[in-house]
């Protein structure tokens, strides 16, 4: 997904494209999105104006530990090797970024820590009890990606736990329908187990009052996040 915002009357211009996860290296699709950012960085700075175009690769999640599991590696050789692949792929394909780094700089890690306590200190994380799928056979939770099913809502039949990619919707993993651990596919227990949420809720009219007054979103953009905030925006792990 392509985001940027900036203040082009004043010549500032940040372009942010989505960090792509690097469990596996992307084909050529999945540099779509940093070319259309790549797209309006040069137009901006055609324009004269000045241009931050920064991305970089995300080695954390799910996604990332599955992969390197499935390989019998150290999550930390995989992205390792991954972000070079993408970094060296990026270049080659002229892609004009300003800083493409990674989400195990220790910058990055130092930011990230402060703005979760800051979100901590204001009151918009909170803790609750949950059930999580576990596997007995691998004796561990299985967050997300590591459990898969068919969506309680459209069927489809690879859903992960925490979202559907046919439908959109974020799921409850302990509704998916004939659910099975990614690593070793056997069906998993239900176990209740501490966890931490990010408040969502709270932003709920704040984000209707952007949504509604922001003059720059393509209508599809616009009703599709309308609908998710009038079916309500849930809690996020
Ligand atoms: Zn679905
Ligand atoms: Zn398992």
């Amino acid at each position: 997904m392509l985001r940027f915002r900036g203040c082009v009357g004043l010549g500032k211009v940040l372009v942010a494209a989505a960090w792509p996860y690097i469990n596996y290296v992307p084909h050529l699709g999945t540099l779509l999105p940093l070319l259309s950012a790549d797209v309006v960085a040069r137009y901006y700075r055609l324009k004269g104006d000045d241009v931050v175009f920064v991305s970089g690769s995300d080695e954390h999640g799910t996604p990332i530990e599955v992969e390197a599991i499935r390989r019998g590696i150290h999550p930390k050789e995989l992205a390792d090797r991954n972000h070079k692949i993408v970094s060296d792929l990026l270049e080659r394909y002229g892609i004009s970024l300003d800083n493409y780094t990674r989400t195990e700089s220790p910058l990055h890690k130092e930011f990230v820590r402060k703005h979760h306590l800051k979100i901590y200190k204001n009151g918009y994380i909170f803790t609750k009890e949950t059930e999580l799928p576990y596997c007995p056979k691998c004796k561990r939770f299985l967050p997300d990606r590591f459990v898969e099913g068919t969506c309680p809502y459209c069927g489809y039949g690879e859903a992960r736990g925490d979202q559907c990619d046919r439908c959109g919707r974020l799921l409850d993993p302990t509704k998916l329908v004939n659910p099975h651990c990614t690593i070793c596919r056997t069906k998993p227990v239900i176990r209740r187990v501490k966890h931490w949420y990010f408040d969502m809720p709270k932003f709920t009219d704040q984000l209707l009052d952007y949504i509604k007054s922001n003059k720059q979103l393509p209508d599809n953009a616009r009703n599709f996040s309308l609908k998710l905030l009038q079916e309500g925006l849930k809690p996020r792990p």
